[in-house]
């Protein structure tokens, strides 16, 4: 989506309607374009200081191109923030576009909904993923297991592929419960190994964002291209990056676990409230993961949760 939304701001500023070449194209694609603003949630900003700043730079007049684009993130999760917005929706100037991403409509946004043109994103079928990968070069079987796990989603299928240890950190995952005794020792250690693997999943990432910022170095030291971005805001995207990847390593995680129970769900039916209320608990634990928590503590939390039902089920 941010990709569709950043090509569509491009094509809003460019003299020729997206030519991907001139110098308005590629300050879009850099992301320093003085009239498209691309989201990015800044960590710390609250989401009503984020949508009054939008509000305020949407009456601003543009400042290279005829027309500004702005674009705002995650407003499923706006809330009682939406309505600030709504108001400038209603009538923006003439030479403001909104591009609005939504992961789900929620029928709180039926309003502002109805002010839009709604554009309707697709995950990539699993088998569309691995036929990009194995045309990359991808071994074929490498390329189904990345697809199947990326959730319809190239870029993540794409740093799976490239990463040796997956399959290996993905059987780590689901063997959690069968490794809780109901005793909160063996959870502190479960959790430093989560967190391990963690770690070891974001380095493939770390060493490709090292290289990039070394290249930028020597790229800058070369020649001065304008839409080059700075070093500052490489590596501000990068921090985005590895955040973003950690919480979807996360996220796999939780549902590599989620699998196990509802396996259990239907193997017995003497242990199905306590593998209800298990997807329960992994179920707010994976819809608490966008407000940026600890890992640690969110993890222990609910692994104690989840042994704490297998000990008094054993028991
Ligand atoms: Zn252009």
């Amino acid at each position: 989506m941010r990709e569709g939304a950043a090509a569509f701001a491009a094509s809003l500023v460019c003299p020729t309607g997206g030519c991907g070449q001139c110098r308005q194209c590629r300050l879009v694609a850099a992301e320093r374009h003085p009239d498209v603003v691309l989201g990015r949630r800044q960590p710390g900003v609250g989401r009503l200081e984020e949508i009054r700043e939008l509000v305020a730079l949407a009456q601003r007049s543009p400042l290279e191109a005829g027309r500004q684009v702005l674009v705002v993130e995650d407003v499923h999760l706006l809330g009682p923030v939406a309505p600030t917005l709504l108001k400038t929706l209603e009538e923006p100037p003439p030479w403001t576009v909104f591009v609005l991403l939504a992961a789900a409509l929620p029928s709180s946004l039926a309003t502002i909904a109805s002010r839009c043109v709604l554009v309707r994103f697709q995950p990539l079928s699993p088998s569309q993923v691995a036929a990009v990968l194995a045309a990359e070069g991808a071994e074929p079987e490498r390329a189904r297991r990345a697809a199947d796990a990326a959730h319809g989603r190239l870029d993540r299928a794409r740093q799976l592929a490239r990463d040796p240890g997956f399959a290996a950190r993905r059987a780590a995952w689901a063997a959690v419960p069968s490794r809780l005794d109901g005793s909160g020792v063996t959870v502190v250690g479960l959790v430093d190994e989560l967190v391990a693997s963690l770690d070891a999943a974001a380095a493939g990432l770390a060493s490709a964002q090292a290289e990039q910022l070394a290249r930028l170095a020597t790229e800058a030291a070369a020649d001065r291209e304008e839409s080059r971005p700075s070093r500052a805001q490489l590596e501000d995207r990068h921090r985005r990056e590895l955040r973003l990847h950690r919480q979807e390593e996360l996220r796999e995680g939780l549902a590599a676990i989620e699998r196990v129970y509802a396996d259990r769900l239907f193997a017995s039916p003497a242990g199905r409230s306590d593998a209800l209320s298990a997807v329960d608990a992994l179920g707010r634990a994976g819809r608490a993961l966008v407000h940026n928590p600890n890992e640690t503590l969110l993890l222990q939390a609910l692994l104690l949760a989840l042994g704490r039902r297998r000990a008094d089920f054993d028991g």
